[in-house]
């Protein structure tokens, strides 16, 4: 493991049962109030984003927000958010997906992207897979193009991986951290 991913592995905090009994929640506040960790993950996403040469950061609410947009900025790229129903003021395109009990509902502004973009979206925890998934649909259906998912960890025991592949199309599923 590198200094790095030690580093932001030390800052996450591992919180039991929590929303509900048998979840094993990741809570990255530690590390957002580690200047030194906070900006070592955005200058590993950010690099990401350039890399893959993203014109968009797409953020997730609400985590995915405070990593996204410090993220969009170090590339110099925009910041697009993603949030849950009926919170946006203009236009949108929305997708339902699954949850383990009933659903959600996720929009992005209709206007928001082109078909010259390339979206580079940014969560804290893949684990599903489901709300990474309906993101990269809302993109497509936007009509612009995926320049990967980048995520500061990942449950690979959910099965995020796999269930994104389809909708990834080849573009990189990255993620700093895998437990
Ligand atoms: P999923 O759609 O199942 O991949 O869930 C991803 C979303 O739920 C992300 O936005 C995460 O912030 C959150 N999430 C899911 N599981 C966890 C977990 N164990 N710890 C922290 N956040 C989680």
């Amino acid at each position: 493991m590198t200094d790095i991913e030690q580093l932001l592995l030390s800052r996450i905090r591992d919180v039991a049962d929590y929303p509900e009994p048998g979840v094993m929640f990741k809570d990255i506040t530690p590390l957002l109030a580690d200047p030194a960790a906070f900006g070592a993950l955005t200058d590993a996403l950010a690099e990401i984003a350039v890399r893959e040469s993203a014109t968009k950061v797409v953020g997730l609410e609400a985590r995915g927000f405070i990593l996204g947009a410090p993220v969009a900025v170090r590339a110099g790229v925009g910041f697009i958010p993603v949030r849950k129903a009926g919170k946006l003021p203009g236009a949108t395109l929305s997708q339902a997906y699954d949850l383990e009990y009933g659903s959600a509902e996720i929009e992005i502004h209709a206007e928001a992207l082109t078909a010259d973009d390339r979206v580079l979206i940014v969560d804290d925890v893949l684990a599903t897979g489901g709300t990474a998934e309906a993101s990269l649909e809302l993109i497509r259906r936007a009509g612009a193009r995926v320049a990967g998912v980048a995520v500061l960890m990942e449950l690979s025991f959910l099965g995020g991986r796999p269930r994104l592949e389809t909708s990834l199309a080849g573009a990189p599923l990255e993620s700093l951290l895998t437990v």
